[in-house]
């Protein structure tokens, strides 16, 4: 008897009317979807997939559903707002006045302190048009050399990395390498939930032809339970696995020497190296079994294309560069760098974490240029008409290094844009002393309050995804076109705008004549990366649109690259790949009998980093409402502890209270949570850093568990 029969009421889906809709490229992960939104009456209504779309084919994960809901968030920034004196509650301002007052301590922090007592913290979330015109701001008219974004929290090791064993940032692989590997070995990264087209994707390959999948990760992720081979890794002992697998395919003659020695130098420095990372060596730091490590050896040496990716199991470490390299030279030994199927593909995460590598100038000057290079500061002055000794000729200092400056009183002035340190940045604790700290916080945000937009002496308010016209560029260099579908609430204005209205409030508009526009930076962009690696100069919007985006480098007359470093050709000087001999580091916090256990921090599917847009969206929230902790069952049952019972998470730094999951997806001894909560993770974690990249190690650091009750 059908359901219908009995009188029960079936699911209805509401018929939305849409009165167009607008293609643009989705706001939250770097996977870059496709995605369309209904407008109506002036009103973002809905999403879709673009069916098309060479990227997500038309599908969207949970967030990118939802994404129109963010837009519509009752909080939403409209107006500016002050703070009278130090304490004084922030009043509503107009935006001459925000901007005047915000010029103004700018400029009395920089001569009263120096140019570097200003910091200017970025994101991964703008447009590549923002980014660029807010390196233009900082490098060309500021002057201060403490710019750095939030990327250093989640991609700086794969930058660095990428940098060391190819001479420059950039991704070389592609999505199309998913349908062409013969093996696919995963380290650290859990695709199901945080970048979930991309399972989709790897799925319908592995439905049209089987290959091997191997995941490499402590936690029995989404991801780990769709591999033939898991290996559960001890945390921060990746460089040991990696060496120990390098070490079995030269041993056993799997590695490709023409191509080693026709586009690599090192390769003696580092054989002799990983000679000493037996597999039984291995076995005894990463708890994985000899026989195990010869046999994953053994399918990623013998296939003949092989992938490797990562994600934040490799960067968030003290080792991540390392760990990059090291996951590089596999590729570089069996040459499996720019051919189909083979590649080294770090899965980037914010929307437009590329777009801010390639030209924000946060860590250098636009194009991938470096400040170290007198030919590259003089290029640039040239172009943006600034004097060169202008620059710094070395990067200043990092996110992660910014704040302990501000501890220090070597920075007394902060403008942050669309982040949210009081979550994101490891012991948030001591980070609210720091930001206390300051003489004067301006925080530019879309959304008012935030944990850290609650602190500030100025709050200026942002247009949001979809309410202006620019572009992002994904993991596989496909740079998207984000088209503007809305107005953006209130008074708030693009960061385009507030960038070029400060500069002329600053006395610094000769850096942006005339009416500066999304197109005109665009303009610029593809001028200044003419020729370089990330070529953009024939790009241009219609056939971005047309296109579904296109792979830099692209220039004149190209549709795009979908690979890098095909010709064997590399960004050092000599056109050569470097192999680098790393040894084993173990420097982080390890469990002791007052904190005995390991705790691991990642993403769940319903939530987008620090929740500034996810934890405003019924949909999404009400699926992941609280702090969770999973933890091993014989562990919950030795201490007594039941499921869903609420316990205290204790770290020497603080402490924070969650719902406990006992269950076998991590092991004794260990312990996952969610690191989206400002109430949550980063209370606890340590954060040391990896000296190359000053990226913080958030996922590894020492607890006990307590019983609340
Ligand atoms: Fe957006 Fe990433 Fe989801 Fe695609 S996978 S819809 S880009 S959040």
């Amino acid at each position: 008897m059908l359901l219908r029969e009995k009188g029960s009421k079936p699911i209805a889906i509401p018929r939305k009317e849409i009165d167009r809709w607008i293609y643009t490229t989705c706001g939250y992960c770097s996977t870059g979807c496709g995605i369309e939104v209904g407008v109506k009456d002036g009103r973002a209504v809905s999403v879709r997939g673009t069916a098309d779309h060479p990227v997500n084919r038309g599908k969207l994960c949970l967030k990118g559903i939802h994404e129109f809901e963010a837009i519509n968030a009752p909080d939403r920034a409209g107006h500016p707002m002050i703070r009278d004196g130090a304490d004084g509650p922030l009043r509503r301002a107009s935006w001459d006045e925000a901007l005047a007052r915000t010029a103004g301590e700018f400029k009395r922090i920089q001569e009263r302190y120096g140019r570097d007592a200003l910091a200017v913290v970025s994101t991964g979330q703008i447009y590549t048009e923002e980014f660029y015109t807010l390196g233009k701001l900082v490098r060309g008219g500021l002057g201060t050399n403490n710019y750095d974004g939030n990327t250093t929290l989640c991609m700086a090791s794969a930058v660095s990395g990428y940098k060391r064993s190819f001479g420059s940032d950039g991704p070389p692989g592609c999505y199309d390498d998913f349908d062409r590997t013969e093996c696919l070995i995963a380290f650290g990264s859990n695709l199901s939930e945080c970048h979930p087209v991309l399972y989709y994707r790897l799925k319908t390959a592995l439905e049209r032809r089987r290959f091997p999948v191997i995941v490499v990760d402590p936690r029995v992720t989404m991801l780990a339970q769709l591999a033939d081979i898991h290996l559960p890794i001890r945390p921060g002992t990746d460089v040991v696995l990696l060496n120990a697998l390098a070490n079995v395919i030269l041993a056993e003659g799997m590695e490709d020497q023409a191509f080693a020695l026709a586009h690599t130098t090192g390769f003696e420095d580092f054989a002799r190296t990983v000679s000493r990372f037996t597999p039984e060596y291995a076995e005894g730091i990463t708890g994985i079994p000899a026989g195990r490590i010869r046999e994953v050896a053994r399918i990623y040496g013998r296939a003949g294309a092989a992938m490797a990716i990562w994600t934040m199991g490799i960067n968030q470490s003290t080792h991540g560069s390392d760990g990059v390299a090291a996951i590089n030279n596999l590729a570089l030994i069996t040459g499996n760098v720019g051919k189909p199927g083979g590649s080294s593909l770090s899965i980037t995460g914010q929307c437009n974490a590329m777009g801010t590598r390639e030209f924000s100038s946060a860590s250098g000057l636009p194009g991938y240029r470096q400040l170290e290079n007198p030919a590259h500061r003089s290029e640039i002055a040239r172009f943006w008409g600034v004097d060169e000794t202008f620059f710094p000729e070395k990067r200043g200092l990092a996110m992660t290094d910014i704040f302990p400056a501000v501890e220090r009183g070597e920075i007394k002035g902060m403008w942050v844009i669309a982040t949210n340190p009081m979550t994101s940045m490891p012991d948030t604790d001591r980070v609210r002393e720091i930001l206390g700290k300051l003489e004067f916080l301006v925080v530019q945000d879309v959304y008012f309050p935030g944990e850290t937009a609650a602190l500030a002496h100025v709050f200026l308010p942002a247009a949001m995804w979809a309410e202006k016209t620019g572009t992002f560029t994904n993991t596989e260099r496909r740079v998207g076109l984000v088209r503007k579908a809305v107005e953006p609430p209130g008074e708030a204005k693009s960061d385009l705008d507030i960038f070029a209205a400060l500069a002329r409030a600053m006395g610094l508009g000769r850096l942006f004549p005339g009416e500066w526009t999304a197109e005109k930076a665009f303009d610029e962009i593809r001028e200044v990366s003419r020729g370089r690696l990330c070529d953009y100069s024939g790009i241009t919007y219609e056939e971005l649109a047309a296109r579904g985006g296109i792979q830099w480098p692209s220039p004149s007359g190209s549709h795009g690259t979908p690979r890098l470093y095909a010709d064997g050709l590399f960004q050092h000087a000599d056109g050569k790949a470097r192999l680098i001999p790393l040894e084993f580091v173990d420097d982080n916090e390890r469990p002791d009998e007052s904190y005995p256990f390991l705790l691991n921090t990642g993403r769940v599917i319903e939530h987008w980093h620090t929740r500034t847009k996810t934890g405003r969206i019924g949909n999404l929230d009400k699926f992941s409402p609280v702090l969770y902790v999973e933890m091993n069952g014989r562990d919950a049952a030795r201490l007594g502890i039941e499921a869903m019972e609420t316990v205290r998470l204790i770290s020497r730094r603080g402490e924070a209270e969650a719902v406990c999951l006992p269950t076998e997806r991590v092991g004794p001894g260990s312990v996952f949570t969610p690191f989206h909560f400002a109430w949550g993770a980063n209370k606890l974690s340590l954060g040391l850093l990896d000296p190359h990249s000053r990226q913080p190690a958030f996922k590894q650091c020492a607890v006990r568990i307590e019983k609340t009750r």
